[in-house]
Order: C-alpha cells, then sequence, then structure tokens
C-alpha cells in the first residue's frame, strides 16, 4: 500500500465515517468538520517560566504537535503567556480553572482557546466579561468535563460519575455559552474509565453537534496510559468520534504526541513521517531486526513525509510485506539480504550498514515524494 494512493478506494473495511460537527478554530488550526484530526499536548514547566515552557512547546512541535495547551493558575502565568503564545508555532490554548479573571488576562495575551467550563466562572456577569474578551480577542473556548470534577447536585442526582451525568454537564455549560451566543466551542467528556469516557462521548456525539475533544484522562504512564488510551479513543475514532485528541500520560509531552500520532496513523486518520512495519523476530531471522528497527526509528524520526517501509527477518513475510510498502528490507541467507523499491526487488544488500542504507533510501525517497514525483 504506497501512502500516494487511497487506502481505501477499494477497501470498504478500512472507511471511516466521520460523525459530521461543527467547525471551529483553534488559532490557526481548524477543528471539527472536515479538519483533520489534530493532535494536541500540554505542558508541565510552569507557565510563569516562559524559556522552559517555549523550550518544551518547541519539542512538542517538532515531534508534530497541532496544537498545545498551557495551565494559567496565577497572574504570573497569563503574563508570561504573552511570550509564550509569540514564540509559540502552534496555538497555545489556556487552560483556566474558576478565575475567570486569568480568563480574560489570557485572551488579551493571545491565547487562541480557553479550557474554561462557564458554569464554574460564577455569575452571569463574569461569563459575560469571559465571552466578550473571547468574541473580541478571536479565541474559541473548550468546555473540559471530568468525572472527578462533576458538579456536586449532578454526583447526588446520579448517585456516582455516569455517562449520563457528564454528558449533563457538558450540556450545561454549552447552553450557558449558547444563551451568550457563543458558539465557538469544542467539548470533552474525560474520565480515567475507560468505559465510562467512551460511554459518555457516545453520547455526547448524539446529542450535539459540536467538536468533541477526546481523551481518557489521567491514563497512567507511558505504556499502561497508551494501552489504556489506545483502547479507549481507539474505540471513539474508528467509530468516527472525535475532532481533536490528547493522549494524557504521566510522561514527556513529547511521547503524548508521537501516541497521538500512532493511533492516528494506525487507523489511516492522519499521515505523518515514516510508518515502519517489522516483524518480532524469531529463530528465522536473518539480521538483528529488534536492534535494527530500534536504531531506524530514532535515525529516521526527523521526517514528516508519510512514507512506509517494512524491516522483516526472512523470507517468510518479507517479499509479501515489501509488496505493501515504499521500502522494504528483507533478510536473506548468508548475510545477504533483499531491498524493494515500490514493491519490486531492486537490489541486495550485505549485513553491513543496513540502517545507514535505509536511511538513505528514506530520505531520497521523502525527497521525491515532496518533488511530486
Ligand atoms: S518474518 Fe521471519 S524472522 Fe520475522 S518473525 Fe516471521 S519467521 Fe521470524
Amino acid at each position: 500500500m504506497s501512502p500516494n494512493h487511497d487506502p481505501t478506494a477499494h477497501r470498504p473495511w478500512r472507511q471511516i465515517q466521520r460523525r459530521k460537527s461543527r467547525q471551529v478554530r483553534v488559532g490557526s488550526v481548524l477543528v471539527g468538520g472536515d479538519a483533520p484530526i489534530s493532535v494536541q499536548t500540554m505542558t508541565n514547566t510552569s507557565t510563569a517560566d516562559a524559556k522552559a515552557t517555549i523550550e518544551q512547546i518547541r519539542r512538542a512541535e517538532e515531534a508534530g504537535a497541532d496544537i498545545v495547551r498551557v495551565s494559567c493558575p496565577d497572574e504570573e502565568s497569563t503574563a508570561a503567556l504573552v511570550e509564550i503564545v509569540r514564540a509559540a508555532q502552534v496555538p497555545i490554548v489556556a487552560d483556566i480553572h474558576f478565575h475567570y479573571r486569568r480568563a480574560i488576562e489570557a485572551a488579551k495575551a493571545g491565547a487562541a482557546c480557553l479550557r474554561i467550563n462557564p458554569g464554574n466562572i460564577g455569575s452571569a456577569e463574569r461569563v459575560r466579561e469571559v465571552v466578550q474578551a473571547a468574541k473580541d480577542h478571536g479565541c474559541s473556548m473548550r468546555i473540559g468535563v471530568n468525572a472527578g470534577s462533576l458538579e456536586r447536585e449532578l454526583l447526588e442526582r446520579y448517585g456516582e460519575p455516569c455517562p449520563e451525568a457528564l454528558v449533563e454537564s457538558a450540556l450545561t455549560h454549552a447552553k450557558i455559552l449558547e444563551d451568550h451566543d457563543f458558539r465557538e466551542f469544542k467539548i470533552s467528556v474525560k474520565a480515567s474509565d475507560v468505559f465510562l469516557a467512551v460511554a459518555a462521548y457516545q453520547g455526547l456525539a448524539e446529542a450535539c453537534d459540536y467538536p468533541l475533544h477526546i481523551g481518557i484522562t489521567e491514563a497512567g504512564g507511558l505504556r499502561a496510559g497508551t494501552v489504556k488510551s489506545s483502547i479507549g479513543l481507539g474505540m471513539l475514532l474508528w467509530s468516527g468520534i472525535g475532532d481533536t485528541i490528547r493522549v494524557s500520560l504521566s510522561a514527556d509531552p513529547v511521547e503524548e504526541v508521537k501516541v497521538g500520532y500512532e493511533m492516528l496513523k494506525s487507523l489511516g486518520l492522519r499521515r505523518r513521517g515514516v510508518t515502519v512495519i517489522s516483524c518480532p523476530s524469531c529463530a528465522r531471522q536473518q539480521f538483528d531486526v529488534i536492534k535494527t528497527v530500534e536504531v531506524l526509528e530514532e535515525r529516521l524520526a526527523h521526517i514528516t513525509t508519510p512514507l512506509t517501509v517494512s524491516v522483516i527477518g526472512c523470507v517468510v513475510n518479507g517479499p509479501g510485506e515489501a509488496t505493501m510498502t515504499d521500502i522494504g528490507f528483507t533478510g536473506g541467507g548468508k548475510g545477504t539480504h533483499q531491498v524493494y523499491l515500490g514493491g519490486v526487488p531492486a537490489h541486495r544488500l550485505k549485513d553491513e550498514a543496513i540502517v545507514d542504507h535505509l536511511v538513505k533510501l528514506v530520505e531520497e525517497k521523502a525527497a521525491a515524494i515532496r518533488a511530486g514525483q
């Protein structure tokens, strides 16, 4: 399957029908409608430390983040936001809890979006002021409902956090913004429980057409959080739900971005960089597959052009996989391996310099794709 062909054209089982949602703007990034599903992450530096925050944003951008969120818990944070927004290439979302003044400051500082729940701001006058600031400064908003911080009234009525309670909370916040004639917002209904989060998003997707920011909150560390997020977000994305994603990991934000992209790439919803198809290796391997793939992925991390490479230990699956990738590599006997280009056997390669050779081929292919060849 060359990435230059539509992989769903003759394969209906690959098609995902995305839910039809309104489109909103987060700075230069469109969210919802037919816009590509964007990948977000969040900084974990002190926002008041603009230098450290900008550095972390830069690394997230290099990993492919489309949008980055920063917390604004105090005035020092919103003061630093001006410099942060100016330095960032991606739109910045300001995460606000309760403090309506922080929201107004963040809007003035150039935040592209405010993550704030209008029901938590306080008086109608304060809501009006925040909405006005958002309108004046071209900010969108995200209503972010979280199972861990549901309104007490809902908890009492429903007994515990449940999908219906999350959806009701989201729609109540939405109604407040609608009453202020503001519809430039997306919604999330996150929970750390994967069943709860998925059911809540399914309910919300039915109940409104606002774009949805999907995520499994507090999913855990890199491995457990990736698995949990992939199950929950995979289920939603596969059924067409989700316009922007954030994978919440107790890990470097760069890992969140990488995992988010891998998820979208697995479902054919985004394409970015090199997708390596490799076998787990076994006694039949004719070269060290695991080590080769480990080094190769690192050496190819800078390439953003979408293309596929197969690295397979022996002829059992190598030639077959090679027919579906741009560049194929299959281990052969006596230290002589086979390289495929466009699915066709191209030349043989000795044991030496496998990685160097493959990197060179990938870079050449990426340049050719960029040049439209
Ligand atoms: S492709 Fe070959 S080396 Fe790789 S797992 Fe299969 S049999 Fe083993």
